[in-house]
């Protein structure tokens, strides 16, 4: 197993050109959303005591203090002065990336409703690691105005909570700064997947983003009989909710589920994330794809990543469908970190470096042997720390 480090997170500025980066406190306008802590988060979640508990704290958690009227920028200029970075600042607009359009160019938003087409400065291009995610939906950014509709991106502040996905070596992120994951699945047509719920749980884990468990289409089987599975993510303290978009069973406590955070919907294409995106809040009037008569499967429509305002507050980000997850830069060792289900048993592993496979008086294995963690989990760890082990040889082999 490779003992490479992971590579830390995406950072617009890297170390290498901001030798120190100077942090100022600036005034940084308020959130759109209300924070206001849902009273009514645990009326949505499954019948269990320990689990609202649970979710309540992580609520009370997940706070991040966004309201304050202060943020700290980090700047990558180590030669001005903390008084010029300030007049520097009183000339931009903090903004938040809604959209990108193309490489260079995306939209933002400066104050509520007002939107500008910018274009990303140079030197924070050549920066981004990534070429073509200068910026990304969800970035709060300082814009200088060029005219009524246009403006330049001079900064861009570091991420938090974002979702990516891998592309070949590169790390693409779809989206930042974001609260929570709705890992949305559908019941059938899609098939229910547990191994690609289990790989979007840990891409979320990684991303230090909550997620939330949607099982679409519910009105096309008895949904009974995934209750067994739903349960053991309800268990490990996930949020899980059933929705139809055809009946409307789920809708409102999703709804409530959303309402003052800022959220992506997740998962593979053809499951109903812009169908649901629809329901939730129909002025957003998402264009969404009909059965074709030929392949009966939803066609993909969404083809950028975009930040949607919520009429009852916060922001909805709608992803472009994602087939096949590759889970950027976790190591085979740290993938058992991300399952919370094994964490009380790893200590009971005879070797301190268990990789929960192939070894021995592995804890992880009599726990899924006495039905403590679930077969099916099990099976989603295999696949993830398999498969990913084979990419890490093969990129050791190969430099
Ligand atoms: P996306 O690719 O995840 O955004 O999926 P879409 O929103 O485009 O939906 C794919 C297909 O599934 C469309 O034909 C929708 O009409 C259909 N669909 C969405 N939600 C439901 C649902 O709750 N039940 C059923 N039966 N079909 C749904
Ligand atoms: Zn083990």
């Amino acid at each position: 197993m490779s003992m490479k480090k992971p590579r830390s997170a995406s950072w617009m500025i890297p170390n290498n050109v901001a030798k120190k980066p100077k942090k100022t406190r600036v005034a940084f306008r308020k959130n759109r959303g209300s924070r206001a802590r849902q009273q009514n988060l645990t009326h949505h979640v499954l019948d269990n005591q320990d689990l609202a508990a649970d979710l309540k704290n992580d609520e009370r958690l997940s706070g991040k203090g966004e309201i304050s009227r202060h943020r700290t920028i980090v700047s990558a200029d180590e030669s001005s002065t903390n008084e010029v970075q300030a007049a520097e600042l009183n000339g931009l607009s903090a903004g938040r990336v809604l959209r990108s359009i193309g490489a260079n160019q995306c939209q933002v938003e400066v104050s509520v409703g007002r939107v500008l087409t910018c274009s990303v400065r140079r030197l924070i291009r050549t920066m981004a690691r990534d070429g073509r995610n200068a910026t990304v939906a969800g970035d709060r950014v300082f814009v200088r105005p060029t005219s009524p509709s246009e403006g330049v991106i001079e900064r861009v502040e570091p991420r938090s909570g974002t979702v990516s996905r891998g592309s070949g070596r590169f790390e693409h992120i779809i989206v930042a700064n974001v609260d929570q994951a709705v890992i949305v699945a559908s019941a059938a047509d899609p098939d229910f997947k547990p191994g690609l719920v289990d790989r979007f749980l840990v891409s979320a884990a990684k991303g230090g983003v909550e997620p939330i468990l949607c099982v679409n289409k519910a009105d096309l089987i008895d949904t009974a009989s995934l209750q067994p599975l739903l349960g053991v993510y309800a268990r490990m303290g996930y949020a899980v909710v059933v929705t139809s978009t055809k009946t409307g069973q789920g809708i409102e406590q999703l709804r409530d589920l959303l309402r003052g955070r800022e959220s992506v919907l997740t998962g593979q294409s053809g499951v109903g994330k812009s169908t649901l995106i629809n329901a939730i809040d129909s002025r957003l009037n998402l264009k969404t794809a009909e059965v074709s008569d030929d392949s009966g499967k939803g066609r993909h429509t969404t083809r950028v990543a975009e930040l949607l305002p919520l009429a009852g507050g916060g922001w909805i980000v709608d992803t472009p469908g994602i087939r096949q997850l590759e889970i950027w830069d976790v190591l085979p060792e740290e993938v058992e970190g991300y399952f919370r289900d094994f964490v009380p048993f790893v200590a009971n592993c005879r070797f301190p470096d268990c990789t929960h496979t192939h070894e021995d008086q592995c804890g992880v294995k009599s726990a899924v042997a006495s039905r403590l963690i679930s077969p099916t989990r099990y099976q989603g760890y295999l696949r993830i720390v398999i498969a990913d082990d084979q990419n890490w040889r093969s990129h050791a082999m190969t430099h």
